[in-house]
């Protein structure tokens, strides 16, 4: 049995890698389904930030991100408000893509790319349980017993990816005994800095803002981040909980939490998955969290994700599927294209996430004279990210070209 013509790629999960990874290959030129478990495609959260690649990407491949979201310039700073790094995208930059780090509600995100797929490409309650590559395609099994043929798959199933597993094995999750807990208001709290995403840190606690935009209207969105036990059971008070861990920054962050309501506020406990060698095996790869799961602290798994899925586009772009050796050779190209770049995200977030909360409490002070007295943080990250992203739009091109 091989796949036939009318066999489209096959794109396992409906979350931002699933969705950007059918909208670029659809770009590329190929017929493109996502087959999602749940009876929507929905997002598990609330507050998120995209960098300008994601931002080009997503308009690359057809998604509107006009006024997504709130353009803001960031800053990590001490909890007296001094700052540590300033994190300076060039303005051509912020012109081009709407801004530096962009504030918005991860709903909205959700919105904006389920309106730029065509009917029919999204099929929902579509559990996928069993994987199978012939050489020649892939025979998926569905947990209602159907099959589906296809000549590419594209395991963008999350951070417990069962196509990672069929791939490469189970691997355990990296605990990295942390908690967030984040919300958001369209309050007018004066004090907040608009157009500022402001990263803060106390001997102990991170305590975060940034301004978001949605649907037209203005506020701020917020996070307390802090060591857990993970399996202690969450706080009954959320709002409360952070409320406290705020303290140690006063307002505008504490005056923001006041503002927000229990229904806007969430917490998620910080798991990863150490990076893997290699993503792609005959005809199936990874995306997204599948490939690597990674920190909040990078705020940039969901950038990677949409990332993963333009290049994807980008480099099966003319590819014939029934050509086996030309989907692996695209497929090789994308693994040294994508694994370098988000290994390193992956792996940075997990570090800072261990220097910002777990360092021994006898070198906090000292890890803090360094952080305020020297450019450490100011060259690790406010010069940096810049030039990471620069890297990045530059990699991409000038977008996906399908074959005439
Ligand atoms: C608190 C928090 C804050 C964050 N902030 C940011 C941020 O500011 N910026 C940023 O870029 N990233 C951020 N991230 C990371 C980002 O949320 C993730 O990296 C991103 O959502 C991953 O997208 P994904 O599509 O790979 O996976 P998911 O969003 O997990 O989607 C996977 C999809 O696959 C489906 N699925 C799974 N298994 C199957 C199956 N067997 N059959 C069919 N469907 C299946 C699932 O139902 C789901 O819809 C944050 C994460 C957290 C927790």
């Amino acid at each position: 049995m091989t796949h036939t013509p009318q066999d489209p790629i096959v794109v396992l999960g409906g979350g931002p890698a699933g969705m950007a990874s059918a909208l670029a290959l659809r770009t590329a030129g190929h017929d493109v389904v996502i087959l999602e478990r749940y009876r929507e495609a929905r997002p598990a959260g609330n507050i998120l930030n995209l960098w300008p690649p994601p931002i080009k990407a997503l308009g690359l491949m057809g998604v509107d991100t006009t006024d997504l979201g709130a353009p803001c310039h960031s800053t990590f700073r001490n909890a007296r408000g001094d700052i540590r790094a300033d994190v300076q995208i060039p303005d051509d930059v912020v012109t081009a893509y709407g801004g530096g780090f962009i504030g918005m509600l991860r709903p909205d995100l959700y919105r904006r790319m389920l309106a730029a797929l065509p009917d029919g490409m999204l099929q929902t309650n579509q559990e996928v349980v069993g994987i199978r590559d012939t050489g020649g395609e892939v025979v998926l099994t569905l947990k209602d017993g159907t099959m589906r043929r296809t000549p590419l798959l594209i395991g963008a199933d999350g951070i417990d990816s069962i196509v990672r597993t069929h791939l490469w094995g189970v691997s355990p999750k990296r605990e990295h005994r942390l908690q967030i807990i984040g919300g958001y208001t369209f309050d007018d709290v004066p004090a907040a800095e608009k157009g500022e995403a402001i990263i803060a840190h106390t001997r102990t606690v991170q305590g975060s803002y940034t301004s978001i935009r949605s649907d037209g209207r203005d506020g701020f969105q917020w996070w307390v981040l802090e060591a857990c036990d993970p399996d202690a059971p969450a706080p009954a008070d959320l709002r409360g909980h952070a409320r406290r861990g705020a303290r140690g920054f006063g307002a505008p962050l504490t005056t923001l939490i006041d503002h927000t309501t229990d229904d806007h506020v969430q917490r998620w406990v910080i798991r990863d998955r150490k990076p893997l060698k290699a993503w792609s095996r005959g005809r199936i790869t990874l995306a997204g969290d599948a490939a690597h799961a990674t920190s909040p602290y990078a705020a940039y798994g969901a950038g990677m994700s949409i990332g993963d899925g333009y290049f994807l586009g980008k480099l099966l772009a003319g590819v014939d599927l029934h050509d086996t050796a030309a989907v692996t050779a695209a497929l090789t190209e994308y693994d040294r294209i994508r694994i370098p770049h988000t290994t390193m995200q992956v792996q940075q977030a997990y570090i800072l996430g261990k220097v910002f909360h777990h360092a021994p409490a006898v070198l906090r002070p000292l890890r803090d004279a360094v952080m305020d007295h020297t450019s450490m943080l100011q060259k690790q990250i406010g010069e940096r990210s810049p030039r990471e992203i620069d890297a990045q739009l530059d990699e991409m091109g000038a977008g996906i070209t399908a074959p005439a």
